[in-house]
């Protein structure tokens, strides 16, 4: 009897290992297909949307979690959808009346105290009718959303299969939540955290994965969302960072996705983002531009985390200081989507929106803005700064560098 134990440690052992691997196989299957044409750019309420979420709720179902949902896996909710109006940005919104969006949750239930929330939206910008894309002429084109965010989803699933068999992690419960809503103002995520389906008392921490397809395997960086949410999640997460990433660190707990919801209820939250592209809202975010191998490290890093944590006491929560929220206070838009992941002197366009000024000025993403007018542009503080002083209309040279170039455009604002 003695001799026979080391051999079945041993088989176990291999077993929980097998049970930890990320499958690259599987992300690929859940992006192709929730990015697909099939479903429509899942706007939110629409046939595409429910369809995807047929689809998550029987992968969850296969992985046998737990429904938590208040229709079994679903929780529907509506709200009012208003418009901003292209011809008059500043003026009052259009009302498009109520839309009907449906969060998909599941636990993996261990029977503990303390559960851990991990989100994902699953909803994106449909055929371009419910504002937010960044196509010239957004109407009927499919926005297939690969990295905005089936990719987080892909993840979300593939956790769940490996947080659902792993037997290492215990200590915690596991709630998955998709979100639905979160590109017309992160409707699914408040609505959830205030009718939440489990007490909001016992939630630990919240995870959030929005875009987290497109890491540069070269810089390999990382953002993390909420970092300042609790004492020395900082020195945490560079533990469990086994694969040296380079993580970027941001201590807000208010951001534009739904982990600003949780921060809202005081709850820690911890958001993942590899990073802003060219293609970000529009037709052209498709799953063939996805970095697969640097979406596993991702779901790995969070992996480690999770099981960092599980042995550890409760998370603290404390408040962060927040950014200026700052739109309200521009009159004028650069239609730029700057890197927030450059640490070099200057802001680095990761993309440029058609029809803006930037566009029309011959701004192209990859440039680095130096200058604008008189005000040397070093980083993200002084283009606010700058753009705040500008009114409709007025004409700015912008200093870029392109390369090795230094070139001069004229942007109309
Ligand atoms: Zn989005």
């Amino acid at each position: 009897m003695k001799k026979l134990i080391p051999v079945l440690l041993v088989i176990f052992s291999v077993q929980v290992v097998k049970a930890q691997m990320v499958s690259v196989e599987n992300l690929q299957t859940y992006v192709f297909k929730l990015a697909s044409d099939d479903f429509a750019g899942r706007g939110t309420g629409e046939k595409g949307e429910n369809k995807a979420a047929r689809y998550i709720a029987r992968e969850l179902k296969k992985l046998k979690l737990r429904p938590k949902g208040t229709k079994k896996y679903y929780q529907d909710f509506s709200f009012d959808l208003k418009l901003m109006n292209p011809e008059n940005p500043h003026g009052p919104m259009i009302d498009k009346g109520k839309v009907n969006g449906k969060n998909i949750v599941a636990m993996v239930d261990n029977a503990a105290q303390y559960t851990v929330v991990i989100g994902a939206h699953y909803d994106h910008l449909g055929l371009g009718e419910l504002g937010g894309s960044r196509e010239a002429n957004p109407q009927g084109k499919i926005h297939h959303g690969a990295d905005d965010n089936a990719s987080g989803v892909a993840a979300m699933l593939e956790l769940a299969r490996i947080l659902q068999t792993n037997n290492q992690i215990e200590w915690h419960n596991y709630l998955f939540i998709f979100f639905s809503g979160e590109e017309e103002g992160l409707q699914g995520s408040k609505y959830w955290t205030d009718n939440p389906t489990i007490d909001l008392q016992n939630v630990d921490y919240m995870i959030n994965m929005d875009m987290v397809g497109r890491m540069d395997s070269i810089t390999r960086n990382l953002v993390i969302h909420g970092v300042g949410t609790s004492p020395n999640l900082g020195s945490l997460l560079n533990i469990a960072n086994k694969n040296n990433l380079s993580l970027v660190f941001d201590s807000s707990g208010v951001g534009p996705s739904d982990f600003t919801s949780f921060y809202r209820k005081e709850i820690p939250v911890i958001g993942f983002f590899t990073g802003q592209h060219a293609d970000y809202h529009k037709a052209s975010d498709t799953p063939d531009k996805i970095n697969y191998q640097g979406e596993k490290e991702v779901v790995q890093f969070v992996l480690n985390m999770v099981n960092q944590l599980d042995t550890m006491p409760k998370l603290t929560f404390q408040k962060t200081v927040e950014k200026q929220s700052g739109r309200s206070h521009f009159k004028v838009t650069m239609g730029i989507m700057p890197d927030y992941t450059f640490s070099g002197n200057g802001i680095r366009v990761d993309g440029v929106s058609d029809g803006k000024p930037a566009a029309n000025a011959g701004v192209k993403a990859g440039d680095i803005i130096i200058r604008m007018g008189e005000m040397d542009i070093a980083n993200m503080g002084d283009y606010m700064k700058c753009l705040e002083s500008l009114e409709k209309g007025d004409k700015r040279m912008v200093q870029i560098q392109r390369g090795e170039e230094t070139i001069e455009v004229e942007v109309t604002f």
